[in-house]
């Protein structure tokens, strides 16, 4: 039989599960002279901000704070891309799927939620990881009016970047993979004629884009052949409305990082998007997941 060796990284890992369970979490936890530790990680949308939460939280007992301002509200899991609860590996996921679609959550509501969430985190002596999404959210919490939350916790920004031609094809091969996972059946359900695209779950992308082709199925003038190009148009504009999402999104965390001056480790996972299978498990693990992870150690630990 082949002896197993161990990697550097097997052998250092239990090591560092023990010092984050020993030695770690009084740092963690109410030290009244340490300012509490927070982790956000931001990045375009489609660029594994939700994968690298979760591999962070399974390795430094955290829990995560979904700041994906469409994922807050209930439904349209797959039009929004919820993370299944398989993919959570078991962390426990807060404001995800919580607040009730036809409503409008705000920045202030968001502030409070997550201020409520990350006391009953902390008092579970674990790390809160605000996990990605929308820009405005975390720059609304992150510089409130009285810098209290700056004030009160040390942040780490991790930032997952992938360039865009490369991201843009792996978007639009995702819209491909919702509408097989059932997205257009899932729009329909909440369709009304008429509706107000600019408030709640509605104001997601993949839902106005359809509007024209739901008009049609219900109007009895339209054939078969029309409803197939509108379809198809709708698939078409939301694929570059979540190209042109991306683009934004980065552009805000170039702001971010350049005019205000926050200090974003970036990580570059395009090389990942590039491979497949095992080859993209370990450019992850090598150019993601692993300098995260240091980075974390060091920034709980130093
Ligand atoms: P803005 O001020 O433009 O709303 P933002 O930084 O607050 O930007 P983003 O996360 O960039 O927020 O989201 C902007 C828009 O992108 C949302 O209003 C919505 O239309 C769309 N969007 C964001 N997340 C999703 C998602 N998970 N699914 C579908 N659409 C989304």
């Amino acid at each position: 039989m082949r002896e197993k060796t161990m990697t550097r990284k097997q052998v250092e890992e239990p090591k560092m599960q023990m010092t984050i369970r020993g030695m770690g979490l009084s740092l963690l936890v109410g030290n009244p002279t340490h300012k509490q530790k927070v982790v956000v990680v931001m990045g375009a949308t489609g660029t594994g901000k939700s994968k690298l939460s979760i591999d962070l939280a399974t390795q430094f007992q955290a829990e995560i704070i979904n700041a994906d301002k469409i994922q807050i509200y209930k439904g349209l899991d797959v039009v929004t891309n919820k993370v299944t609860t398989e993919e959570c590996k078991g962390v426990a996921h807060h404001l995800l799927g919580i607040a009730d679609p036809e409503s409008n959550f705000t920045a202030e509501n968001f502030i409070s939620a997550v201020s409520l969430a990350m006391k009953s985190i902390i008092g579970r002596g674990k790390l809160s990881i605000i996990a990605g999404g929308s820009n405005s959210y975390i720059e609304a919490l992150v510089d409130d009016e009285n810098h209290e939350f700056q004030s009160r916790y040390d942040i780490c920004f991790l930032w997952v970047d992938v360039a865009m031609v490369v991201l843009h094809q792996s978007l639009a091969e995702r819209v491909d993979r919702m509408v097989d996972s059932g997205m257009v059946e899932e729009v329909r359900n909440i369709y009304k004629h008429n509706s107000d695209y600019s408030k709640g779950i509605r104001t997601a992308i993949g839902v106005p884009e359809f509007d024209s082709y739901f008009r049609a199925e219900y109007s009895s003038f339209s054939d078969e052949k029309t409803r197939a190009k509108l379809l198809e148009v709708a698939i078409n504009e939301t694929k570059i409305n979540t190209c042109n999402l991306a683009r934004r999104q980065v552009e805000k965390i170039y702001r971010l990082r350049d005019v205000k001056g926050w200090k974003i480790h970036r990580l570059d996972a395009t090389k990942v998007f590039q491979k497949k299978g095992k080859e993209a498990d370990m450019a992850w693990a090598e150019l993601v997941a692993g300098p995260a992870s240091m980075i974390l150690n060091e920034f709980l630990f130093s």
